[in-house]
């Protein structure tokens, strides 16, 4: 409500003055007109709120026009009514409440479940907690902290903590988001774009269980962090169930805030390894089963023989075993799969993974999107969110002085950008440099990954 309309909602007690003495009995008046005030101004809707049903349909029905003129008096302009009993604005509001203003795209996946998740030495701890914050939200540990490298299973068991509680219960409020989306509403919420809601009473009212992706990009955000810290402890203080995911123990984010290390490493903090031999076989069959083909189809050192190369992530795995299978059922199609083939059909992968010594263009750009858990795509398309911009600067500045790539084959292998926008991206790196320590770790970062440091 704009402060207007709350200045018009104040004039509410002259109108029932008015209105007091033109009924001249007091019974009347305090039986229907005691304890109403005005909900909502709209245009030139007013919508009033009455003690009982009686009291509305005696307004309704008896005194609308002593009503109307009485308003008229006192706002000088003409109002269409409503009448509401308490109880129904009660509902209203429900109503109003599950239609949240911020966090409109923060959805679960419903694909990633702790059915198709595959327990293993790696992962059990983190597997354990996850499914007994499910079960249990708020009342065990918090909150539940879970880091690891890239591609181990974080954002799978995050949304299967939210896809369980939704299952079990459905009227619990759970908001999955990831970081990037939180600094996004942030911003919304700074500009003012948001009616001037307030992001920290929007969590109050709509979060019963926060599940937040990727933590480790609030590092560099101190106003983001600020207003972090101030949802957290509230959610905290109200024993709202609190998982969160970061590439790194929090001790190791240079320039997290340290109240916030303290509270995320309070509650339960554990850690994802690479998948050991037993787990990258549990998912490869797993997956194999999910795409509907028969094991017995694999030959016995098939499985085992990708599981021990792409070891490194599960991501990587997954990556392998689709290309077997795109090369089995469109290049050469067969239904019995020996080592040969499987050979045959990764070929191209074991080859980047030894080439991993020559840097290109496109390794800093697949480095880049992995390090800011966004795709190739959306480094190189045309989405100008704060994250995708910044990763695609990073990209370009990155590319530019590893690679001395001219500045309009930077561009093009940026979804073909021209030659002014490659140029601003990398000015708007190099001056950040200078000042930014979150800038400055994220490039010293990157290049350790794509071992040019
Ligand atoms: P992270 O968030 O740690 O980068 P993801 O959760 O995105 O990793 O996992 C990458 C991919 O690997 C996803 O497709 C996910 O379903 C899969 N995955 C990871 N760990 C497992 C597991 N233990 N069982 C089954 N699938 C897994
Ligand atoms: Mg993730």
């Amino acid at each position: 409500m704009n402060e207007s309309i709350s200045e018009k909602v104040n004039l509410w007690g002259r109108v029932l003055s008015i209105i007091k003495e033109e009924l001249n009995d007091i019974n009347v008046y305090n039986g229907f007109f005691e304890g109403s005030y005005i909900y909502d101004i709209n245009g030139n809707k007013m919508s009033i709120v009455v003690s009982s049903g009686l009291a509305k349909t005696f307004m309704q029905n008896q005194c609308l026009e002593m009503i109307t003129n009485a308003i008229n008096e006192v706002f000088q302009s003409d109002y269409e009514l409503s009448f509401y009993k308490k109880d129904d604005i009660a509902k209203k509001e429900e109503i109003i409440e599950e239609k949240p203003k911020y966090f409109a795209d923060s959805k679960l996946h419903p694909e990633y479940t702790f059915k198709n998740f595959v327990m293993g030495d790696s992962n059990r701890e983190a597997y354990s907690a996850a499914a007994l914050v499910a079960k249990e939200p708020g009342k065990r540990f918090n909150p539940v902290l879970i880091y690891s490298n890239s591609g181990l299973g974080k954002t799978h068991l995050l949304n299967a903590i939210g896809n369980r509680i939704k299952e079990i219960s459905p009227s619990t409020k759970v908001l999955y988001t990831t970081t990037s989306d939180f600094i996004d509403e942030y911003i919304k919420f700074a500009r003012g774009n948001s009616q001037g809601d307030d992001l920290t009473s929007f969590f109050k009212s709509n979060v019963d269980v926060l599940l937040i992706d990727d933590i480790q990009l609030l590092v560099g955000k101190p106003k983001t962090m600020e207003i972090f810290f101030v949802i957290f402890s509230s959610l905290y203080a109200a024993n709202k169930q609190i998982v969160i995911t970061s590439d790194q123990h929090p001790k190791n984010l240079k320039g997290l805030d340290e109240r916030l290390v303290t509270r995320f490493i309070s509650g339960l903090t554990l850690s994802i390894q690479p998948p050991d031999l037993m787990t990258s076989e549990g998912i490869l069959k797993l997956r194999i089963e999910a795409n509907g083909l028969d094991i017995n189809d694999f030959d016995e050192d098939t499985i085992p023989f990708l599981a021990e190369k792409f070891s490194s992530s599960v991501r990587e795995l997954e990556e392998a075993l689709n290309r077997l299978l795109f090369y089995t059922i469109n290049i050469k199609p067969t239904k019995h799969i020996d080592l040969d083939i499987v050979k045959e059909a990764i070929q191209g992968l074991i080859k980047v993974q030894e080439d991993q010594g020559t840097l290109t263009s496109q390794k800093i750009i697949a480095t880049v999107a992995d390090y800011y858990n966004i795709s190739v795509s959306q480094i190189a398309g045309k989405i100008r969110t704060s994250q995708i911009a910044m990763a695609r600067h990073i990209a370009m500045y990155l590319i530019r002085t590893l690679l001395d790539e001219p500045l309009a084959k930077i561009g093009a292998c940026l979804g073909g950008k021209d030659h002014t926008t490659v140029i601003n991206g990398i000015t708007k790196v190099e001056k950040e440099l200078k000042t930014n320590t979150q800038m400055q770790e994220a490039i010293k970062e990157l290049k350790k990954r794509l071992g040019s440091n």
